[in-house]
């Protein structure tokens, strides 16, 4: 059952993404070649708590960390350790907290120095397929229709779109209903509802779609060994229209990067 917010939840949601935002905003200043994941899981969880949140994965079904951290072939759900990023990995980053009793829940891959141009266009893309599916959020339209988007414009580079792990509506649980595919029919699945929050979050593979656990029961990788992206934004549905609760701003501030791509999900 879809649980809509009221305005006054909608706004402890916000609270709730920005935290998530600014700490990946703090962690776009550290990533780099020679630091361990385990260091950067240390860091966003003093921050967390430092904001008066508490880190939303840390001990969710047994999570072991504040961060999943899953570089390279890594598509999520990577537990932090002590091996150092080198020049030219990626690292998806994914992040939730929990205020006044609501998930944040939020993720970015990050470039770890100069990557390969081929990895780039992933990341670019995979992100891009983020906003395509954002934009199918309003009113009158279903599940389906945000899957369908997503997958489109990923598999129109050639791209494999993740099937075994999906988006989820979002509140006082980490996963709420409906399930977010990117991948589906248009017009096909549940009906979208004023009110109802959701986590998009493309999981985009540059080869296969097919995937792989590791022996530790959380890291999914992909199937073939090639680079996968992660992107993820948390959106309300106000007034028949995606509203961004997220924002990738202050990572864009830490990089030096002059971005509009979230000024069409903000309502005045
Ligand atoms: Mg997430
Ligand atoms: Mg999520």
């Amino acid at each position: 059952m879809i649980i809509p917010k009221t305005r006054e939840e909608i706004e402890l949601m916000r609270e709730s993404a920005l935290i998530v935002s600014k700490t990946l905003g703090m962690l776009a200043s550290e990533v780099k070649p020679g630091v361990t994941t385990l260091y950067l899981d240390k860091l966003a969880e003093e921050f967390i708590r430092d904001h008066g949140a508490i880190p939303g994965f840390l001990g969710l079904y047994n999570f072991p960390n504040t961060l999943c951290m899953s570089p390279n072939a890594q598509v999520v759900h990577g537990i932090p350790n002590n091996n150092p990023l080198e020049e030219g990995d990626i690292i998806s980053i994914d992040c939730g907290a929990i205020k006044n009793e609501f998930y944040g829940d939020h993720a970015y891959t990050f470039a770890v120095g100069e990557i390969d141009p081929e990895v780039e266009k992933l990341l670019q893309v995979t992100k891009e397929s983020l906003y395509v599916g954002i934009r199918e959020f309003k009113a009158g339209n279903r599940v389906g229709d945000v899957g369908y988007a997503i997958q489109k414009h990923c598999e129109a580079h050639g791209y494999g779109v993740v099937r075994d792990l999906v988006g989820h509506g979002l509140g006082r649980k980490m996963h709420e209903d409906p399930n977010m595919p990117n991948y589906g029919r248009r017009g096909r699945g549940k009906k979208f509802i004023e009110g109802m929050v959701v986590a998009i979050e493309p999981m985009i593979n540059m080869g296969v779609k097919e995937i792989k656990f590791l022996r530790d029961g959380w890291t999914v990788l992909t199937k073939d060994g090639k680079p996968s992206a992660h992107f993820e934004h948390d959106v309300a549905l106000v007034n028949g229209k995606p509203e961004l609760l997220s924002t990738f701003k202050y990572v864009y501030e830490a990089l030096g990067i002059e971005s509009n791509e979230e000024d069409e999900f903000r309502q005045a």
